[in-house]
């Protein structure tokens, strides 16, 4: 077993575009820390005898707990993780919780890496984002963290927002690379049913950005983060240096992880196993001492699929090969015939038995990747 995650469902105020499992109802926090450890003992089987070599804390705002509560979640996690064999240990951070007490609770844990929820550096953009930091905040949480030594740290940007010029995100990626951290992913606004985004722009108070302008702002991220020295080595991930997100590069590789915490998903090579999204049903089965996860049985086809979606995402792409041995010659050839008209157009390349999505292809990855999907 390669990771661990950890979801950690409370958030001081809800972001308005934000469909993750949160709760702005902290009174769960303390029984839901405990209910994760028992998990952990619970389930620890699952991990087999493969070292930890990631664990990362998500959410959901880890950077809400408390300095007993994630001292509670690592002596938990001490007890199944060498630290010394685990190279990457990351906890999501919202700017504003990054103050120097926070820092300084931080130096007693193995975190090593920092995600950092920034999204923007203009205030306009992050009020109507509803987030909680003003753009000077997210800067000198950054820089703190740097000061202290936290030097591998990634940050999130949303682009596409309503109303956003080029110009304007220009500004965000300059300012972004000034900051010299080594990690950066960019998500295009989505309008997710059900977010306060999504009501909004059903009621006509919002008008989503022209699809064309958001092609020019990813142009405009890809060319800008390139000129940085940054690697684009997922489709919407950027690293400097070989500072790759390891515990998500698993995810996109087929590596098995355990997920522990309300609506966190576990991975075994076979089988997913999805926790329940409701507070009070998973700490509830915790406290009863059963895990209450659903679990669902990868097919060939659904694993092949997933192949697809996961290596064709990354730039070390689709090893031909390995999906002959893993899926055989008759799959191998199905792949290579849906991808014909993508090599052609110049969307897929192939070189060396490795086919990957081209600069081309990359704004039109999903379709991309959805014909090379099995379907019956
Ligand atoms: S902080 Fe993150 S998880 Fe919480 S509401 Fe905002 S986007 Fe969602």
């Amino acid at each position: 077993m390669a990771g661990i995650y950890i979801h950690i469902p409370f958030c001081a105020s809800r972001c308005v575009y934000c469909d993750f499992f949160s709760s702005t109802d902290s009174s769960w926090r303390g029984r839901y820390v405990e209910a994760v450890c028992r998990e952990l003992e619970l389930r620890r089987a699952e991990l087999g005898s493969e070292p930890v070599s990631t664990v990362y804390l998500g959410g959901g705002t880890p950077s809400t707990l408390s300095t007993a509560e994630r001292a509670r979640l690592f002596a938990a996690l001490s007890t199944v993780v060498d630290w010394g064999a685990c190279s990457e240990v990351t906890l999501e951070a919202n700017p504003d919780d990054v103050t120097p007490q926070f820092i300084a609770s931080l130096k007693e844990t193995p975190v090593n890496r920092l995600s950092m929820g920034v999204q923007s550096f203009s205030d306009a953009d992050l009020a109507f984002l509803r987030r909680r930091h003003t753009a000077r905040g997210a800067v000198e949480a950054v820089e703190r963290c740097q000061a202290a030594g936290y030097d591998n740290i990634s940050i999130d940007l949303i682009y596409g927002l309503p109303g956003q010029t080029l110009e304007a995100w220009q500004a965000n990626l300059q300012q972004a690379v000034a900051l010299g951290v080594p990690h950066l992913s960019a998500y295009n606004l989505i309008y997710e049913e059900g977010t306060p985004l999504w009501r909004m722009r059903e009621r006509g108070e919002v008008r989503e950005c022209d699809e064309e302008l958001s092609l020019q702002m990813f142009d405009c991220l890809i060319d800008r983060l390139a000129a940085a020295r940054y690697e684009h080595y997922e489709i919407s991930n950027f690293a400097r240096d070989g500072r790759y997100a390891r515990h998500n590069t698993s995810y996109w590789t087929g590596v098995p992880y355990l997920g522990l915490g309300a609506a966190a998903h576990s991975y075994d090579g076979r089988v997913r196993r999805i926790n329940p999204a409701s507070l009070s049903r998973y700490v509830m089965a915790i406290e009863a001492g059963r895990v209450a996860f659903d679990e669902e049985l990868e097919s060939s086809d659904s694993l092949y699929n997933e192949r697809i979606l996961t290596s064709l995402r990354t730039c070390w792409g689709l090893d031909l090969n390995r999906l002959r041995a893993d899926f055989g010659e008759a799959r191998l050839r199905y792949c290579l015939e849906q991808a014909q008209p993508h090599l052609r157009a110049g969307r897929l390349s192939l070189d060396n038995g490795v086919l990957r999505i081209t600069r081309a292809g990359l704004f039109t990855s999903d379709d991309v990747m959805s014909d090379l999907f099995w379907v019956d």
